[in-house]
C-alpha cells in the first residue's frame, strides 16, 4: 500500500515506437506530464543489466554499454508471429535476440541479473506502460487505474488486442484504445467542426523516431472517424536522420584523423546521443556542434553542423514522404485541395524542412501545429480519456467520437470467397451475423476462417483466426445451418461466435482468444511478474541509495580525520578506532558491492556513531 487516493483521473497514453507519451485532464486542461528526468516523451526502452532494469531515459542513455540486453522496438512485435515476414527482416537489425516461442510467438532474450529471461512483447510493452503510470502517479499524487493507450490505424485485431494486454500486465484498466490519428485530430477539436455538409476531410503527417504514417480521416456528422486511407513507411522517421548525421561524424573523424570509428560501439552510441541532440537544436537554430571529448583513442571530436547540411542529408528521406502523402490520396481518391485540414505529428514534424516542404505540397495552406506534434497523439487520448470517465469539463464532454472498423470481416466460404459480415467503414461498437449452411451431405461439423481485406478471395486478405463447430444433426446439404455472429466492441476487438441454429439447439465458440494471444493464465503470471520485477526496482534502489549513503559517511569521516585540528584535539585511542573502522569499512565496501540493505545500513550506523567521538 502506498497510501495513496484513489480517485485519479483517467490518463492517455501514447505508446510509441521510440518515443511514448502520457498526458491528463487537470486544472482544466490537458497537462503533458513530464517524467523524472523532466522530459515529457519518454523513450520506448527497457534494458536489464547485472543489477537493475532501467525504463526509458535510463535505459536509452546506457544503450550503448548493454546493447544485447536494451530492448526497443517492442511495438514492431506486438501481436505479431514470429513467423511474420516484417518480424524477421526486423530481427536482423536489432542488437538483442528474439526466438520463436509457444504457438509462433516471438520471444525477446536478455540476461539479467545474471540469468537468462524471456519476455514476450506485451510484457516489454508493459514495462513501458508501467513507466508512463508512475510518471503521471507521481504527478498527480495518486494511483492511477484508467488509461486510454492509442494504436497505430493500420493495427488489426491481434495487435490492438496484444497492446490491451499489455495494459492489464501495467496493471491499468484500459477504458478505450483509439487510433493514433484520430487521437491526433481530437487534440484539435476537430471531431465536433464538420463544415457545411457534414463531412470534413483530415490529413495526419505523422513521422516520428523509426515510422511514417499518413492517415486520411473524413469526420463526419455525430463525430464518426473514418478511415479512407492509411499509407506510410515502417522504416523511416527521426532515427535514420540521426543516423546519417553518424555516418557523417564518421567520415570526418576518418579524414581528420584517419581512423576508423565503426568498430567503437560505445564511441558510436555516444556519436548518435550527441547527434541527436544537435538535430534537435537544429530545429530552432540555424547552426550547431557537434563535440565529444575522447571519442576515440584519446581523441577529442568537434564538428559544426548547420541546418543546410542536415538537410541535405535527409533530402531523400524527406521527398519520400511527400510521394508517400501522393499514394495516400490518390488511393483514397481524393484531389489535395479536398483536405480541409493537415495535422502534423510525430517528433520529426519539428523539422522546418519537413513543415515547409508539405506545406508548400499543400499551396501554402496553414497546417495544424499548436500542438506540440510528439504530444498531440497523447493529448488527444487524455481528452477521451476525461471524456469517458466524466472527469472533463463541458466542453470535453461534447466530444462525441466513434472510429470505424478500417477493414472489413468475414468468413471464408466454399471457393475460397470471403463472405463479408462487417463491411469497412461500419462505425463501432457494432454486430452482425450471417446464416451459413452446411456444403456436404451428413456434415457434421463445419470449419470457420475469419478474415480481414477487401479482396474478394479470402486466402488474399489476412487471416485472423479459425475455429469449428460440431455437433450439427445429420442432414442433406444445405438443410443445416448456423449462425456466425461478429461482434466488435468500442476499443475495435472482435470477437466471433457460431451457433447452430436447426431445432432451436444452439452451441456458441467465442475465438476473441485465439490467434496467438496470451490466455488468462499467462495475463495473470504476467501481472505478478510485473509485480516482482517492480518490487525488485524499488529494492534495488533502496540498496543503491543505502550504498552512496555509507560511501558519502565514509568520504565524510576520511575528510574529518584528515584535519590537523581534530588530530590535536581528539583522544590518540577514539582517533585509532576511527581509522580502524575507515579501514575496514573501505574493504567491506569493496567486498561487498551487492551487500543487502540491511547490512549496508548497519555498517553506516556504525561509522556513524565513531565518528559522533570525533565530534
Ligand atoms: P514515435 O515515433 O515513437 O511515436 P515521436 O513522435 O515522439 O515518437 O518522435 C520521436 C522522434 O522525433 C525522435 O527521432 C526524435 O529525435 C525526433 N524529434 C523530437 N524532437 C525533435 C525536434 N525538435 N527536431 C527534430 N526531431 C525531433
Ligand atoms: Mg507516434
Amino acid at each position: 500500500m502506498d497510501g495513496r487516493g484513489n480517485d485519479a483521473p483517467a490518463i492517455g497514453i501514447d505508446l510509441g515506437t521510440t518515443y511514448s507519451c502520457v498526458a491528463v485532464w487537470k486544472n482544466d486542461r490537458i497537462e503533458i506530464i513530464a517524467n523524472d528526468q523532466g522530459n515529457r516523451t519518454t523513450p520506448s526502452y527497457v534494458a536489464f543489466d547485472d543489477a537493475e532494469r532501467l525504463i526509458g531515459d535510463g535505459a536509452k542513455n546506457k544503450a550503448a554499454m548493454n546493447p544485447a540486453n536494451t530492448i526497443f522496438d517492442a511495438k514492431r512485435l506486438i501481436g505479431r508471429r514470429f513467423s511474420d515476414s516484417n518480424v524477421q527482416e526486423d530481427m536482423k537489425l536489432w542488437p538483442f535476440k528474439v526466438i520463436e516461442g509457444p504457438a509462433d510467438a516471438p520471444k525477446i532474450v536478455v540476461t539479467y541479473k545474471g540469468q537468462e529471461k524471456e519476455f514476450s512483447s506485451e510484457e516489454i510493452s508493459s514495462m513501458i506502460l508501467g513507466k508512463m503510470k508512475e510518471t503521471a502517479e507521481s504527478y498527480l499524487g495518486k494511483t492511477v487505474k484508467d488509461a486510454v493507450i492509442t494504436i497505430p490505424a493500420y493495427f488489426n485485431d491481434s495487435q490492438r488486442q496484444a497492446t490491451k494486454d499489455a495494459g492489464i500486465i501495467a496493471g491499468l484498466n484500459v477504458i478505450r484504445m483509439i487510433n493514433e490519428p484520430t487521437a491526433a485530430a481530437i487534440a484539435y477539436g476537430l471531431d465536433n467542426k464538420s463544415d457545411i455538409d457534414g463531412k470534413m476531410n483530415v490529413l495526419v503527417f505523422d513521422l516520428g523516431g523509426g515510422t511514417f504514417d499518413v492517415s486520411l480521416l473524413t469526420i463526419g456528422e455525430g463525430g464518426t472517424f473514418e478511415v479512407k486511407a492509411v499509407a506510410g513507411d515502417t522504416h523511416l522517421g527521426g532515427e535514420d536522420f540521426d543516423n546519417r548525421m553518424v555516418d557523417h561524424c564518421v567520415m570526418e573523424f576518418k579524414k581528420r584523423w584517419n581512423k576508423d570509428l565503426t568498430g567503437n560501439q560505445r564511441a558510436l552510441g555516444r556519436l548518435r546521443f550527441a547527434c541527436e541532440k544537435a538535430k534537435r537544436i537544429l530545429s530552432c537554430t540555424t547552426q550547431t556542434s557537434v563535440e565529444l571529448d575522447c571519442l576515440h583513442e584519446g581523441i577529442d571530436f568537434s564538428l559544426k553542423f548547420t541546418r543546410a547540411k542536415f538537410e541535405d542529408l535527409n533530402m531523400g528521406s524527406f521527398n519520400k514522404c511527400i510521394e508517400t502523402l501522393e499514394t495516400c490520396l490518390s488511393d483514397a481518391k481524393m484531389k489535395k485541395s479536398c483536405v480541409d485540414q493537415v495535422i502534423l505529428v510525430g517528433g520529426s514534424t519539428r523539422i522546418p524542412k519537413v513543415q515547409h516542404m508539405l506545406q508548400e505540397y499543400f499551396d501554402d495552406r496553414q497546417l495544424c501545429k499548436s500542438v506540440n506534434p510528439d504530444e498531440a497523439v497523447a493529448y488527444g487520448a487524455a481528452l477521451l480519456a476525461a471524456k469517458v470517465s466524466g472527469s472533463g469539463d463541458k466542453s470535453v464532454q461534447d466530444v462525441l467520437l466513434r472510429d470505424v472498423t478500417p477493414l472489413s470481416l468475414g468468413v471464408d466460404i466454399i471457393g475460397d470467397i470471403l463472405s463479408v459480415v462487417i463491411p469497412r467503414n461500419t462505425s463501432i461498437p457494432t454486430s452482425n451475423a450471417k446464416c451459413f449452411v452446411t456444403t456436404e451431405d451428413n456434415q457434421y461439423s463445419i470449419r470457420i476462417d475469419v478474415y480481414q481485406g477487401e479482396r474478394s478471395r479470402s486466402t488474399d486478405n489476412h487471416l485472423l483466426g479459425n475455429f469449428s463447430i460440431s455437433g450439427l444433426p445429420l442432414a442433406p446439404k444445405g438443410v443445416s445451418s448456423i449462425m456466425v455472429g461478429f461482434e466488435i466492441d468500442v476499443n475495435g476487438i472482435l470477437t466471433v461466435t457460431a451457433a447452430i441454429t436447426s431445432t432451436g439447439k444452439m452451441e456458441k465458440l467465442v475465438i476473441s482468444n485465439e490467434n496467438g494471444r496470451l490466455s488468462k493464465e499467462e495475463i495473470e503470471k504476467m501481472v505478478n511478474d510485473a509485480e516482482k520485477y517492480k518490487l525488485e526496482d524499488q529494492e534495488f534502489k533502496k540498496k543503491a541509495d543505502a550504498y552512496n549513503a555509507l560511501e558519502d559517511c565514509l568520504y565524510k569521516v576520511k575528510n574529518k580525520i584528515k584535519d590537523y585540528n581534530i588530530k590535536t584535539r581528539v583522544h590518540p585511542e577514539i582517533l585509532e578506532e576511527t581509522e580502524k573502522a575507515i579501514a575496514k569499512t573501505t574493504k567491506w565496501l569493496k567486498d561487498n558491492r551487492a551487500a543487502p540493505f540491511t547490512e549496508l545500513h548497519l555498517m553506516k550506523v556504525h561509522l556513524e556513531f565513531v565518528c559522533k567521538q570525533l565530534i
